[in-house]
């Protein structure tokens, strides 16, 4: 049960006043309809109301004193009001659409002496203020500074703050969860100072994350996030997994020595199996670091213990081409693979779901296909997802959940800061592959200019390897990808007649399959595609890569995109083609040319683009944090990762004192799922 010392920051925005049923749904749909919500919607701008010194040559926000000396009451309503009145720098005029000309009677009586405070706009000799936002008798009642918030249309700012005057005497004073010492070495203040600390700016500065207070919120929240991820990695293990122990049975024959890197990863992942705990791991390896084969290493463990493997990529091609491969090494062992995709259809399907059910199936090969309910197995041992990124934590639990006790492994190619693992993949155990196979050149990657096409189309003729051509995004529809991609290829056609393929989303699969098998096959010697060809594709002979307007791909597109080529020993080049660039964008291109480590270029995407674009949460709008800023308080996460596991540690299940208080911030920042978790949660 949640605390009741909680339950005014739980109360709804529409038990205060002013607060009807029109604006309790502006502001649900703002920040949400608890006072906890209004709480975490920090102010992003000041205003400052200076006294009025002199005439306004530009509308400004200030403060004037006045004696009122007339009104002008309209006959009907759709006229304004008017008030006006004399002040030290002449007549003034106040303004009022709407208003009830008695209430303005009255708060304006002839002859009263007022302090208004609004925009004033100078029209002629005149000051106007329209609306004021401030009418007071006692100057000291305008507040000199007050908090901007972000806004949807439909109310103003007003709302909020009024809001937020009549919420902070409601507040509860909390326990303190965060370490005493970390409390005076940061000179932190108290939750609740921090709360008022944060609403009443009165400088720029004090907007800035790095203020104490913000910095204490974030903690407070980033320490939450991480204890519930925790509980969550600690219940996963605690769920007893297939024991799935190494017997070296099958022996695969490989063209090359596995790295150190690979050795390590893979040992982890078999001591994960051979246990009786569940495993829930994440592999994290560069692209071209060689994930497939430590996935499909794993896969036999658990076909050597005669229990099945699932193999989930997130395109068609990809599976297309893991089925290929693996079944390709399979086959000498007597393993048997399938491949389930949407294109298999009718008989074949089901004679594939029948094999899948009796076992005759080791090792299946597919897509989101997969998932679907009538895929069922015999006794499935391992679950893989290859380009985790691509795909949900929905469907990595439901993958997951085909089976009670399916050890699970998934792997990305994405490379995000250590400090976005943490919350990203922070219910996981982690493995990383930190090196590339031996003999591998770097890229060389030159930025250039779209003007530059033609000439580059001329050198393309003279160009001894494969090429990758890749269309830009040139909205977020696929559709139109297409029609760009579709124009290219026609123009390297008149050229190259046909030894240009061209590959995309909206293909039909077999159409698909041809352009890749004539790629691979040598076939033709220019694809030109949209990003499906981004994740996994792996065409050894590829040497060249051609971006069309670069500027528009997020950093680790690129660098995903950039990874088809240079995976053979010959030197590849990556040709990033651009437009009209910001500053912004530039900086990214350069950060690419420079750097081939998908580590070093994720935190560099991070500091540039921010966590959303990053994890490629902004699409799914569900922002990471409410309080913290990954970039901005990376230090703090890391904090708070090991506070947490410090916590738990010593207090299991969060009784103590300090254990209480935070439970008080699990609840806060709405983890009541994890607190479950708990004993007596
Ligand atoms: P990714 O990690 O991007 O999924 P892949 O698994 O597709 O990488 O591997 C990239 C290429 O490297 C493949 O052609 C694969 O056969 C090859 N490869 C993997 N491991 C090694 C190794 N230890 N030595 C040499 N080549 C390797
Ligand atoms: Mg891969």
């Amino acid at each position: 049960m949640r605390p009741d010392v909680l339950n005014s920051l739980f109360a709804s925005v529409s038990s205060f006043r002013g607060i009807g049923p029109k604006l309790g749904a502006w502001i649900s749909r703002l920040c949400g309809d608890q006072v906890v919500d209004v709480l975490w919607h920090l102010p992003t701008g000041l205003n400052e109301r200076k006294p009025l010194k002199e005439k306004p040559i530009d509308p400004t926000l200030a403060t004037l004193k006045m004696t009122v000396t007339e009104h002008k009451i309209p006959r009907t309503r759709r006229q304004p009001c008017i008030v006006f009145g004399e002040s030290d720098l002449g007549e003034v005029q106040l303004v009022f659409f709407n208003y009830h000309a008695s209430f303005l009677t009255d708060k304006l009586a002839i002859g009263e002496v007022v302090w208004v405070s609004g925009q004033m706009v100078q029209e002629g000799d005149i000051i106007k203020v329209l609306h004021p936002d401030y009418i007071e008798r006692d100057p000291n009642k305008i507040p000199e500074f007050e908090a901007v918030y972000p806004l949807k249309a439909g109310a103003n700012g007003k709302v909020i703050r009024k809001l937020i005057d009549q919420i902070m005497p409601t507040i509860p004073e909390l326990p303190e969860e965060i370490d005493e010492k970390m409390i005076q070495d940061n000179k932190w203040p108290s939750w609740r100072e921090a709360i008022q600390l944060v609403h009443h700016p009165k400088t720029l500065a004090d907007l800035s994350p790095e203020t104490p207070a913000r910095q204490r919120l974030a903690f407070d929240e980033l320490l939450a996030n991480q204890v519930a991820l925790h509980l969550v990695r600690r219940y996963n293990k605690k769920q007893s997994g297939k024991v799935l122990p190494w017997q070296d049975k099958l022996k695969l024959k490989l063209p090359f020595e596995l790295t150190n890197a690979q050795q390590k990863c893979l040992k982890e992942i078999r001591d994960d199996l051979a246990s009786q705990d569940r495993m829930t791991r994440l592999l994290q390896g560069d692209v071209g670091s060689g994930k497939t084969i430590v996935a499909l290493l794993a896969a036999l463990q658990a076909v050597e213990n005669k229990t099945q493997a699932v193999f989930l990529a997130p395109t068609d091609i990809l599976a297309h081409q893991h089925f290929d491969k693996i079944q390709a090494l399979c086959t000498p062992l007597k393993v048997k693979v399938e491949l389930l995709t949407a294109r298999e259809k009718g008989k074949k399907r089901d004679q594939i779901l029948a094999d899948l059910k009796t076992g005759k199936v080791d090792i299946i090969i597919g897509t989101h296909a997969l998932l679907e309910e009538g895929v069922v197995f015999h006794d499935l041992g391992l679950a893989i997802i290859d380009e985790q990124h691509r795909f949900g934590v929905k469907q990595r639990v439901a993958l997951a959940e085909k089976e009670k006790g399916v050890n699970v492994l998934v792997m990305t190619a994405t490379p995000i800061p250590r400090t976005l693992a943490l919350t990203a993949y922070g219910d996981m155990d982690v493995s990383i592959l930190n090196e590339k196979p031996a003999g591998r050149q770097p890229i060389d990657t030159r930025v250039m200019s779209l003007a530059q096409i033609e000439p580059l189309v001329e050198r393309l003729k003279n160009n001894p390897t494969q090429v990758y051509w890749v269309c830009p995004l040139v909205e977020e529809s696929e559709e139109s990808d297409l029609m760009a991609a579709e124009k290219r290829y026609a123009a390297l056609c008149q050229v190259f007649g046909d030894e240009v393929g061209l590959v995309h989303g909206k293909m039909k699969a077999a159409e698909k399959d041809a352009a890749m098998a004539d790629f691979i096959s040598g076939k033709t010697k220019i694809l030109v595609s949209t990003t499906v060809i981004e994740v996994g594709v792996d065409v050894p002979s590829a040497g060249l890569m051609v971006v069309e307007h670069a500027e528009r791909f997020g950093l680790a597109t690129l660098h995903q995109l950039r990874g088809r080529v240079g995976r053979g020993q010959e030197k590849a080049v990556c040709i990033l083609l651009h437009g009209r660039l910001s500053q912004t964008a530039r900086e990214r291109l350069t950060v690419l040319r420079e750097s081939d480590d998908g580590f070093k270029i994720a935190e560099a995407d991070l500091k540039l683009r921010g966590a959303g674009e990053v994890l490629g949460i902004r699409q799914s709008g569900v922002p990471l944090f409410k309080l913290a800023d990954v970039a901005e308080h990376a230090p703090l996460l890391m904090l708070a990762n090991e506070e947490a596991q410090k916590i738990l540690n010593e207090d299991s299940d969060l009784q103590t004192n300090r254990g209480q208080a935070l439970k008080n911030m699990l609840y806060l920042f709405k983890k009541d799922k994890e607190i479950h978790l708990l004993k007596a949660g």
